[in-house]
């Protein structure tokens, strides 16, 4: 059996009813005159679902106050005829303007399906609208059309079916007037709740026409056995508000309105700039951020505040790691004894490889949020900037601007950033950039800060790293230019870069990026630290029956061979010398090496750091680690790219150069504290 329903399309004057009511019935359709009044009426019929659908093209209309004939003959039919549904169809090109109706249609309690009409020409302004947004909010269905082409006509027809044969659903939308007005229409609601109403009108749309003074409604008031009575207390209600509110009811109410649907416009629509509008936005940031004075400035403070931010949020992570970890290790040494393995095999697992390796891996939430800030500045464009802004600097001490780039990539990784050094031109800013590139201070280093700062500069972490990336920064740059009097003396070329214009980076590209970055710290953490930390176990055991990590193990020994060394630098034991030379085959492995060491679990870690270090001797520490040697696998992409007597100079310089700045530091330093 076949169903039938009534529907009817409103929506203001030229919004497109007559286009989606001509191709929502085709050729259904027959014209006649509104009963009494000489105005077109259109009807007309469709099929869908074996549901026969009667069409009612409305005149157009403002709103629902009766102003103009075509205006009562709209609102006499919502109100009275009725129908199953009613399509608000509307000129997306004038969105707020159009919603208004829209707003006062669900007052009203219709059953109602959004037509967004005029879509194309929302488009091609390069508004998007997020439809499920809008259709939540108003809680109706919401479909796009194109009535001119016929597109979106389908989904449209669903739509109507769908939503007039359901259950009509509870209305949910409502205006939140302000306190004063909102007090006003409960009071008047109470008034009224027990009064029979005649039947279309929800309590609170009459209310609310009350209150807006709506001829018509006030009329059929006045009819009531207590219309009088009523009456006065409307009127009482809107002096008492336009004396608080200074201005008249009407227009507070008709501004809450639009109030209330800008706010849904921007919610729900985005506009994406075009490519002169994008470039125009460009200029006018980049007239501030490449600025002579404050470029500088504000790419450090960008650093700066990226150091903040990695700390804030990813501490907290980093602690239910540890713990995580901590627990790991009791429970799998517990689980080891239960099954009666070997005292030996428990040390190995959790002493060794659990200690070692979760030492390493508490950082990785600061690594990842690390490189996520990267991956956001890099694809909004800043990044280019930066090189930019940076340049003049590295202009001005003798290095091609373009290098740059390579020494950033060399803030996630050196090799990477060693590999990028292919992109310049000249055989001398290739060699003197990788040459300098172990000195931007990689990933693998941050936990060793992060461990240290935590330790000793709790209150200041960031300004401790920001310092130390800084250091870093400033001695490539110094000896880029001394490698470059001694080597190399011809001239720089002039720069012209490329920047790109600014745009949103998107979630989805930013989180690949991180993870690209992330997870090779994961896989390094998996292997060669395993291995390292195996290593330094083994080491730390020997020879048998000797207590574990004491000086008289092999390591303890290998160890004190080379801390006299390190005397003069603050940090002349054996641990901190073990720490350093396994460093070499991955510098995580130095957190990890103290993790073997000194135990299980970043507090436990922290308070044997405090034993041995003095703040100045753990910043000592720190800008050893910067700077000395780099890492086995950064030293071999070194010989890839060069030959052996440059990576021999790299291997060389950078360790007498860490030597060198932890001594200085640490001897001045602890002449002045
Ligand atoms: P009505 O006054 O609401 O009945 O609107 P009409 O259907 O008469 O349409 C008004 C004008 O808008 C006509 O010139 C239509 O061709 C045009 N129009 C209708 N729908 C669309 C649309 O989706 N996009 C564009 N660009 N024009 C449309
Ligand atoms: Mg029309």
């Amino acid at each position: 059996m076949a169903q039938t329903i009534r529907i009817a399309l409103a929506g203001n004057p030229n919004s497109g009813k007559t286009s989606v009511f001509n191709n929502l019935t085709g050729s259904r359709q027959h014209v006649g005159n509104w009963p009494g009044v000489t105005v077109e009426k259109k009807e007309g019929r469709f099929f869908y679902d074996e549901v026969e659908v009667t069409v009612v093209d409305l005149p157009g209309t403002y709103g629902l106050t009766a102003y103009s004939l075509d205006e009562r003959i709209a609102r006499e039919f919502l109100l009275h005829e009725t129908p199953d549904l009613v399509v608000a169809v509307i000129d997306s090109s004038n969105l707020e303007r159009n919603l208004y109706l829209v707003a006062q249609f669900l007052e009203l309690g219709l059953n109602l399906v959004l037509d967004l009409n005029m879509m194309d020409i929302l488009e091609a302004r390069g508004v998007s609208i997020n439809t499920e947004a809008l259709s939540s909010i108003l809680g109706i269905p919401v479909v796009k059309t194109v009535a001119n082409k016929g597109i979106g006509i389908d989904a449209l027809r669903k739509a109507i079916v769908e939503t007039a044969t359901e259950q009509q659903k509870e209305i949910t939308f409502k205006i939140d007037y302000d306190r004063d007005i909102e007090a006003e229409i409960e009071t008047l609601s109470e008034l009224l709740k027990d009064k029979k109403l005649s039947k279309p009108y929800p309590l609170r749309w009459l209310v609310v026409k009350l209150l807006e003074g709506d001829p018509e409604v006030l009329d059929q008031v006045k009819t009531w056995p207590q219309g009088k009575e009523i009456q006065q207390r409307v009127l009482e209600s809107r002096i008492k508000l336009e004396r608080h509110m200074g201005y008249d009811l009407e227009t507070a109410i008709v501004e809450r309105r639009y109030g209330f649907l800008d706010g849904l416009v921007r919610e729900c629509s985005k506009k994406k700039l075009g490519i002169k509008e994008r470039l125009d936005v460009s200029d006018r940031i980049d007239s501030v951020v490449l600025n002579k004075v404050l470029g500088i400035p504000i790419f450090l403070a960008l650093i700066w505040l990226t150091f903040q931010l990695v700390f804030a949020l990813g501490n907290p992570i980093a602690d239910w790691i540890d713990a995580l970890f901590g627990w790991l290790g009791g429970a799998v040494s517990a689980g080891i004894a239960t099954i009666g393995g070997p005292v030996w095999l428990s040390s190995l697992v959790s002493d060794g490889i659990i200690s070692g390796v979760g030492s390493v891996l508490v950082f990785l939430p600061n690594i990842m949020l690390l490189f996520l800030v990267i991956a956001i500045l890099e694809d909004s464009g800043y990044m280019a900037r930066a090189a930019f802004v940076m340049d003049r600097f590295m202009h001005a001490l003798g290095l091609h601007g373009k290098s740059f780039i390579p020494l950033l990539i060399g803030f996630g990784c050196n090799i990477p950033g060693i590999m990028a050094t292919r992109t310049l031109e000249s055989r001398k800013d290739r060699i003197l950039t990788i040459l300098v590139n172990p000195l931007m201070s990689c990933s693998a280093r941050l936990p060793i800060y992060i461990l240290f700062a935590g330790a000793f500069f709790s209150k200041h972490q960031g300004l401790v790293l920001f310092s130390l990336y800084l250091t870093g920064m400033v001695l490539a740059i110094l000896i880029a230019r001394l490698f470059k009097t001694i080597f190399f003396k011809e001239e720089v070329a002039p720069l012209i870069m490329e920047l790109p214009p600014y745009r949103m980076p998107q979630l989805k590209g930013v989180f690949i990026h991180m993870w690209e970055r992330g997870s090779l710290f994961l896989r390094k953490a998996g292997t060669i630290i395993v291995a390292g930390v195996m290593a330094i176990w083994l080491l730390a055991s020997l020879p048998i029956g000797v207590e574990y990590a004491s000086q008289e193990s092999l390591i303890g020994k290998l160890g004190s061979l080379f801390a006299p060394l390190l005397e003069p630098a603050g940090f002349g034991f054996w641990q901190a010398a073990v720490a350093l030379i396994f460093g070499i085959l991955a510098k995580e492995i130095v957190v990890g090496t103290l993790g073997t060491l000194y135990g299980v679990g970043q507090e436990g870690l922290r308070v044997a750091l405090l034993q041995y270090f003095t703040p100045v001797s753990a910043y000592a520490f720190m800008l050893m680690c910067l700077i000395y040697i780099p890492c086995i696998p950064a030293i071999a992409t070194i010989k890839r790219e060069t030959n052996w007597r440059w990576t021999g100079l790299a291997v060389g310089y950078t360790l007498l150069l860490g030597w060198i700045v932890a001594v200085i530091f640490f001897q001045l330093a602890s002449a002045f504290v």
